[in-house]
């Protein structure tokens, strides 16, 4: 004779039930609790001045989706690390990065022979092809004593706060590494992005990314 396994749960049984339950509506009452603060804490970001008013206004061209990420990252990164970051570059248009793209070459692209004029080579990158160029990287570096420390030994520390607040960054980057370098693409790959600029999906420089 089969017997049927019936949940009959005892004295002890229902106080056990309980308290997991009002253990679980604790720990999301508390959750909830601290995803309205870190919201708040965007939106406070946002704001706030940074140490640095030329941080501030480069930050103020970046996308919209991520000018409070910047702003929170030089803000922390003085608040907790004392490392004041200044943003050394933050939108670079198609636009201006064709005319740097140009800058050292010819107009078939090929590179011009010392001496001739239009200077140096200065980025490998043509318009669209740096995150830059849709406002959704940011250049930074510490400045101490009124110098900008490119070689700078608290980079690792920097990344770490930059990645917290969910920046990708350049020294990661397994082709080169681009220390000052951080950025966010909302999981789109480069051609995602390039194709909804092309196609006009965007605000000016900023494309839709909701
Ligand atoms: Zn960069």
């Amino acid at each position: 004779m089969a017997s049927e396994i019936k949940f009959k749960p005892n004295a002890v049984g229902y106080a056990v039930i309980t308290l997991v339950l009002a253990l679980i509506t604790v720990i999301a009452y508390r959750k909830r609790k601290q995803l309205k603060r870190l919201a708040m804490d965007t939106i406070n970001f946002i704001l706030e001045q940074t140490w640095d008013i030329v941080s501030d206004r480069r930050i103020g061209t970046l996308h919209p989706l991520i000018q409070a990420k910047a702003k929170e990252f030089i803000i922390r990164a003085e608040r907790e690390l004392g490392i004041k970051l200044r943003v050394t570059s933050a939108l670079r248009t198609w636009s201006e990065q064709d005319g740097l793209y140009a800058q050292g070459r010819t107009k078939t692209g090929r590179v011009r022979r010392s001496g001739s004029e239009g200077g140096k080579i200065v980025t490998n990158a043509k318009g669209g092809q740096s995150l830059h160029n849709f406002g959704l990287a940011i250049d930074v570096v510490e400045i101490k004593e009124g110098k900008a420390l490119w070689s700078n030994p608290n980079w690792s520390k920097i990344a770490k706060l930059g990645k917290s607040i969910g920046f990708a960054w350049g020294g990661d980057f397994k082709s080169i590494k681009d220390k000052p370098h951080f950025e966010m693409r909302f999981g789109r790959s480069l051609a995602q992005l390039q194709n909804l600029y092309v196609s006009g999906d965007r605000q000016g420089e900023y494309v839709n990314l909701a």
